[in-house]
């Protein structure tokens, strides 16, 4: 039986068999892998507490006929702070879920492990005290994970005639993926109205494709996140429509999602 070690995170656990777990994770050089862990549920299994939901270990997986096991797992980081507040968790299983969802196995990109990590980083950072950093995080994970997966929202040019945007009355298009001018908007059945200051906050979030260092740029990027001025309400509206987005191109809900928007809405 051949073995492969990797970097990974936690995407999503459940339970499987009498004692063990099926893990999701998302791996730096393989990209999203399935795997057991078997007798982890036991209280004396020596993978117990290695496998919790995000954490970030180095993995070493047994490839199996069927499926692959986790033969051991080096913590890296737990992320201990992360874990001791309930909003910067709620906001871990938001990227988590859509990361899973949005991903099927073998699925390998390093940017989007760059992404996921980087993004746990910083909510690991959140005391929980400034709610608005844990919106604008997911907001920045879903623009840049979206466009990695090729589907990223179009938010500088009009989707449907191509002219650049001018501010005023905008709209968007779930079904085109991007913004409209008002004159466009009249001919798509779909368009929903958009203000000014959420199509700004999609543009600045996103990372240029073109970029040769993913990894600085996501790191530039959230050093701004946290000085950003923008406001409560525009920020809202703008993860209201990227959830939207997200759920009509997988056809499917993002449940964490909810339940973040339903605890975290009256706290920012
Ligand atoms: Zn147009």
């Amino acid at each position: 039986m051949s073995t492969y070690r990797t970097e990974g995170v936690i995407l999503r656990r459940s339970d499987f068999g009498e004692a063990n777990l099926l893990l999701h994770i998302y791996t730096r050089k393989f990209g999203k892998v399935e795997a057991v862990g078997k007798s982890a549920r036991k209280a004396k299994g020596k993978l117990k507490g290695h496998l919790e939901p995000f954490l970030y270990a180095d993995f070493v997986l047994v490839h199996g006929k069927k499926m692959d096991t986790v033969a051991n797992s080096f913590v890296l980081d737990p992320f201990l702070c992360l874990r001791s507040s309930f909003d910067p968790i709620l906001a871990a299983s938001v990227i988590a879920e859509i990361a899973d969802r949005m991903t099927v196995e073998g699925y390998h990109d390093e940017r989007v492990f760059e992404l996921l990590l980087s993004s746990l980083a910083f909510l690991n950072q959140e005391t929980g005290a400034e709610k608005r950093n844990l919106w604008l995080l997911i907001l920045f994970f879903e623009v840049n994970f979206l466009a990695l997966s090729g589907f990223a929202p179009q938010a500088d040019k009009c989707v449907f005639c191509s002219e650049k945007m001018a501010p005023g009355k905008n709209y968007f298009s779930f079904a085109l993926g991007g913004v409209l001018d008002a004159q466009c908007a009249a001919k798509i059945p779909d368009a929903i109205f958009v203000d000014d200051d959420a199509i700004k906050l999609l543009r600045f979030l996103a990372i240029d494709s073109g970029t040769t260092d993913y990894k600085k740029a996501i790191g530039e990027k959230l050093v701004c996140l946290r000085k950003l001025n923008i406001k409560n309400e525009a920020l809202f509206r703008s993860v209201l429509l990227m959830k939207n987005f997200i759920e009509f191109n997988i056809d499917r809900k993002i449940n964490s999602l909810d339940t973040f928007l339903n605890f975290a809405r009256e706290k920012i």
